[in-house]
């Protein structure tokens, strides 16, 4: 294991990021087959680390590690355990400049934003710190005189965690935050691309204080093997996962047999629907938000802008107008608004999406060809998009907004259901009937209505349909790590 100085020049405490993999509380700097791999800067090239390539012993190892632990930490009293999750919180707080230094490096996202998912990530750790102690049971009028009937709330125990790399601080600290504030063990599995910035939180829960094996990570490419092995062994009881829908199935069929909880958040389709009573302004700044944060790789990103005949071209415009201004480049330099896409794989992915679009017959307004350097690559616009086309039913996961003109409202709720994907839809409109009919009619588990930004830590977020089930952060969250026991008392 070693770390390059293209990483730790850049870091105010270089001890940040550790050796290896995380299991049962030691670094674990060497893989049982001798493997490494590497880590690098997708907007220079440059390696930034070269890991541990850990697999299904070292899964093994963790689960056992987790699964020896979970007693004691489910035996800590709850606000024993939120202490200890709100010193990680402050850590990260503190360390928020180094930890977005790291993310910025490994992921790409300009620096500014990688600091805001710091802090989003760590805001997760906070409120379910709080959640802790607020698991109540309850109590049931017994069906005949003499029995009492109340409800516990425990642990469901070892949970494995599998995060996608778009967000590779806060969907780690998503599951974990409820995990660990339920009395449950995690044993976690990044994305390969970005492992970084999951060895620093578990570097950050060893300075506060954690026992060992209530938190382990295991960085790895093979990740058919250490997801077989999480969803396989009867030790872990539930799998929390973020990522595509088609990996999602996978994981659902593995974890059949031993009827394992889940709680899946897998790909989105999102339309932003602008009505001709928009709010212009607000509608083109919510446009941006929602399609340009991250370079336009997240699963609520807007991929789909639906836009009313009406108010279509001065909205075309305008959008353009604010795109223009958008620079791209390196994350790490001052006034860059998008970084690089995280691999040439998602590079070609939006070339084909834009070959198929361009034929049949979307213009483009802006960008549409990669910049040639690195995996940059320009903010796109297009308009005259189609339902036939292939961006209408896959997520682009890049910078391109294609813009679809409507006339009617049952029109565009049609068109906006017309996927197997249910995560997060945007809308902006006046009118207060048609804003809560849409609201109603729109099947999606969540619902931005005149703001295209709908993350945060208090509210559930989750989808519906193929985009998965369970809900993270809010005061439901918790419940996905909480089996429910009645007790039946004659007296
Ligand atoms: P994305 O498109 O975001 O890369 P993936 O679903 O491929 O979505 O990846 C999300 C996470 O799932 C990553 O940590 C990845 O390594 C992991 N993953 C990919 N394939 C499998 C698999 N067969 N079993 C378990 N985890 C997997």
């Amino acid at each position: 294991m070693t770390l390059t100085s293209a990483l730790t020049d850049k870091l105010d405490e270089p001890h940040l990021v550790a050796a290896g993999g995380f299991i049962n509380g030691k670094w674990n700097t060497v893989s049982s087959r001798g493997k490494v791999f590497r880590v690098t800067n997708p907007a220079t090239g440059e390696v930034l680390a070269q890991i541990p390539d850990l697999s299904t012993h070292a899964t093994r190892d963790a689960i056992d590690a987790a699964y020896a632990a979970q007693p004691a930490w489910a035996a800590l009293s709850a606000k024993e355990r939120a202490d200890l999750m709100k010193k990680l919180h402050r850590l990260m707080v503190e360390k928020a400049d180094d930890l977005a230094t790291i993310l910025t490096l490994e992921m790409g996202k300009p620096f500014n934003e990688a600091r805001g998912e710091i802090l989003y990530g760590a805001s997760f750790i906070e409120w379910f710190a709080e959640e802790a102690r607020r698991i109540y049971g309850d109590t049931i009028p017994g069906h005949t005189a003499n029995t009492r009937i109340s409800v516990i709330k425990q642990p469901v125990g070892v949970v494995g965690v599998i995060t996608p790399w778009n967000f590779p601080n806060a969907m780690l600290t998503r599951k974990l935050a409820p995990a660990l504030a339920a009395g449950c063990t995690v044993v976690a599995k990044p994305a390969a691309e970005t492992p970084l910035s999951a060895l620093a939180i578990a570097r950050l829960m060893e300075w506060a204080g954690f026992p060992p094996g209530v938190f382990n990570i295991v960085p790895g490419t093979d990740a058919a093997a250490i997801g077989e092995e999480l969803c396989a062994n009867p030790k872990v009881r539930k799998i929390s996962f973020t990522g595509s829908t088609n990996v999602g199935r996978i994981l659902m069929r593995q974890c059949a047999d031993g009827i394992k909880r889940m709680s899946m958040e897998l790909g989105g389709n999102a339309p932003f629907i602008v009505f001709n009573d928009a709010d212009l302004d607000a509608a083109v700044d919510g446009a941006i938000a929602s399609k340009f944060r991250n370079a336009g790789q997240t699963c609520v990103c807007a991929n789909r802008v639906y836009v009313q005949a009406g108010i279509h071209d001065a909205f075309v415009a305008r959008l353009k107008e604010k795109m223009e201004g958008l620079r791209v480049g390196n994350g790490m330099e001052e006034g860059i608004d998008i970084g690089p896409l995280i691999t040439d794989k998602a590079v070609a992915k939006v070339e084909d999406l834009l070959a198929d679009a361009r034929g049949q017959g979307a213009s483009v307004q802006m960008g549409g060809t990669p910049m040639g350097e690195a995996t940059f690559y320009p903010p796109t616009l297009l308009t005259g998009a189609t339902k036939t086309m292939r961006l209408a039913r896959e997520e682009i996961f890049g910078p391109v907004a294609p813009v679809f003109k409507f006339e009617t409202e049952a029109e565009v709720i049609e068109l906006a259901n017309a996927t197997e994907f249910g995560l997060a839809a945007y809308f902006y409109a006046r009118d207060i009937s048609k804003v809560t009919r849409v609201a109603e009619a729109l099947q999606y588990g969540i619902v931005g209505i005149n703001t295209g930004l709908i993350s945060t830590e208090v509210a559930p977020f989750g989808g519906v349909k193929q985009s998965g089930f369970g809900r993270e952060g809010s005061k439901y969250g918790i419940e996905d790590y909480l089996d429910i026991k009645y007790l039946c008392l004659a007296v």
